[in-house]
C-alpha cells in the first residue's frame, strides 16, 4: 500500500549536500546507488513514447551516525507525485490485515466509544471503518483530496491535510487528541521525518498508543529487495533507527510485531516515555538484539549491501543473455513500481522482455517507465507461449504461478529474480 504524503522539493542531490532526516548528520556514505530511474509508477502512454521522460537519481545513503538508511534528496517539480492515488481498498488480503488488526488492538487496549483513534494516511477508510461499526470514534487525515471523498462517502470522517506538528496542534485544539494514532506504510514516505514524529508526539493522549507498520530494513538487506527501493520512498527503517526518533521526541517503543506484509514488515507500539501504564515486551529486546546481531548497529554492514546488488544484477543478466543466445522467448508477469526498479537498474528492456502482463486494466496498454516494455493482459500469455515467465511481483509468486500455471501445457517456466535469480519448472 505504497502511497506518496508530499511532494519533495529543492535540496541539493551532491555528495555530501543532504543531511539525514533523522539526525541532521551530513550524509557522505552510500548504501546503494541505483543511478537515474524514472519515477516508478509513471507508466507511458502510447503518445509519450516519443518524449523525453524524467529520471531521478536512485542514490541511497546511510547515516554515518544515527544509521537510517534514505534516500538522498532530489529536485522534482512541484506536482510530481500529485495525481498518484491508491485506493486501499481495491486489495481483499490487507482489507482482512486491517480488520484483523482492530479486532486485536480494541480487544488489547480496551477502547471503546469515549476513546478517540487517528489514522495518518487514512486512504479510503479502509481501515478505520472497523472502528466506526464498533461506535469508537474515528478519524483519517488523507492529504489526497479525491481518496479522502471516497472515505467521507462511507461515513468516515476523515480531514484532508498532511500530517505533522501544525497538524496536529489543530486536531488537538479539535477535541482529537488520540487514545491511539495509527499510520500504515506512511512513516517512509514522510519527507520531514521530525516534524511528522513531533505531531504524533503532540497528538497523541496521555496513556495513549501509537502503532506504525513500515517494511523492515532487515528483511530488505537479507532478502535482496533492493527493488522495493524507489523515489517515493524516502527512508527504510531498522527498529534500531525508529526507536532513535522516538525517544527524539520523548517516546519509547514498547512493543514489536513482525509481519509478512511487503515481504517483511514491522508493527511498531509507542508510547510516551514517562508512561508507567506500558511494560516494555520481551519481543522489543529480542528484536533489537536480533537486528544487532545481523549488523545493523555497525556501519561497515551497510556498506557491503551494494555488493550483493551488482551481484544480483550480473546474475539476472546472465541468465536473460543465455536464454536469449538459445533462442528463447522471454516475457514478465506483473508491472508492480519494484519491477521499474529492477528493470531499469539493470538495464532489461524489450531485447530481453518481449513483454509484461498486468491485471491491472489502468496499466494494460501502457509501457513501462524507462524501459517501455510494453502491458499487455495476462491472456496474451496463452497466444505466444513463452518459454520463462520472469516474475516481477516476487512477494505474490505463489499466486502467480497458480495463476498461470498453464504455461507448463508448453514447457514453459516461471523465474523470480529475487532475492536471487531462481528457475520453477
Ligand atoms: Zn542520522
Amino acid at each position: 500500500m505504497r502511497r506518496i504524503v508530499v511532494c519533495e522539493k529543492g535540496g541539493g542531490f551532491g555528495m555530501g549536500q543532504s543531511a539525514c532526516r533523522s539526525c541532521g548528520t551530513s550524509l557522505e556514505r552510500t548504501f546503494i546507488d541505483l543511478g537515474m530511474s524514472p519515477l516508478a509508477n509513471s507508466y507511458i502512454k502510447p503518445e509519450q513514447l516519443n518524449r523525453m521522460e524524467p529520471f531521478y537519481p536512485l542514490h541511497v545513503y546511510v547515516c554515518e551516525k544515527c544509521l537510517l538508511v534514505q534516500l538522498v534528496q532530489f529536485s522534482t517539480p512541484d506536482d510530481i507525485f500529485s495525481d498518484y492515488a491508491y485506493f486501499s481498498s481495491f486489495s481483499d488480503s490487507w482489507l482482512a490485515h486491517a480488520k484483523s488488526y482492530v479486532d486485536m488492538i480494541v480487544d488489547r487496549f480496551s477502547l471503546d466509544q469515549h476513546s478517540r483513534v487517528v489514522e495518518i494516511a487514512s486512504n479510503d477508510g479502509y481501515l478505520l471503518q472497523n472502528f466506526v461499526v464498533r461506535g469508537i470514534p474515528a478519524l483519517g487525515v488523507e492529504p489526497a483530496v479525491n481518496v479522502a471523498e471516497a472515505a467521507k462517502s462511507k461515513g468516515i470522517n476523515t480531514k484532508v491535510a498532511f500530517f505533522g506538528e501544525k497538524t496536529a496542534l489543530d486536531l488537538a485544539a479539535e477535541g482529537w487528541a488520540a487514545d491511539l494514532i495509527i499510520g500504515n506504510n506512511v512513516l517512509a514516505h514522510v519527507p520531514d521525518l521530525n516534524d511528522f514524529v513531533k505531531g504524533l508526539k503532540v497528538l497523541l493522549r496521555s496513556g495513549g498508543l501509537i502503532t506504525m507498520e513500515f517494511p523492515h530494513l532487515l528483511q530488505l538487506m537479507q532478502q535482496n529487495q533492493f527493488d522495493t527501493i524507489y523515489h517515493e520512498h524516502f527512508s527504510y527503517f531498522s527498529f534500531l533507527a525508529v526507536e532513535r526518533v522516538f525517544a527524539r521526541h520523548g517516546m519509547k517503543l514498547f512493543d514489536v510485531e513482525e509481519l509478512p506484509t511487503h515481504g517483511g514488515s514491522l508493527r511498531i507500539y509507542a508510547c510516551h516515555d514517562d508512561d508507567i501504564s506500558k511494560s516494555i515486551e520481551a519481543r522489543t529486546k529480542e528484536l533489537k538484539s536480533g537486528e544487532e546481531s545481523a549488523g545493523l548497529g555497525q556501519l561497515n554492514h551497510y556498506l557491503s549491501f551494494g555488493q550483493q546488488v551488482k551481484a544480483t544484477k550480473r546474475k539476472l543478466l546472465s541468465f536473460l543473455i543465455t536464454a536469449k543466445q538459445e533462442g528463447k522467448h522471454v516475457v514478465s508477469y506483473g508491472a508492480p513500481a519494484k519491477g521499474n526498479t529492477l528493470l531499469n537498474y539493470c538495464g532489461v528492456r524489450t531485447d530481453f522482455i518481449d513483454y509484461t502482463v498486468d491485471r491491472s486494466p489502468h496499466k494494460q496498454g501502457h509501457f513501462l517507465p524507462g524501459v517501455h516494455i510494453p502491458i499487455y493482459e495476462p491472456d496474451r500469455v496463452r497466444c505466444t507461449r513463452p518459454d520463462y515467465l520472469l516474475i516481477l511481483p516476487w512477494n505474490i509468486r505463489d499466486e502467480v504461478m497458480q495463476q498461470m500455471s498453464y504455461i507448463r501445457e508448453w514447457g514453459g517456466k516461471f523465474v523470480v529474480p529475487i532475492p536471487e535469480v531462481q528457475v520453477y519448472p
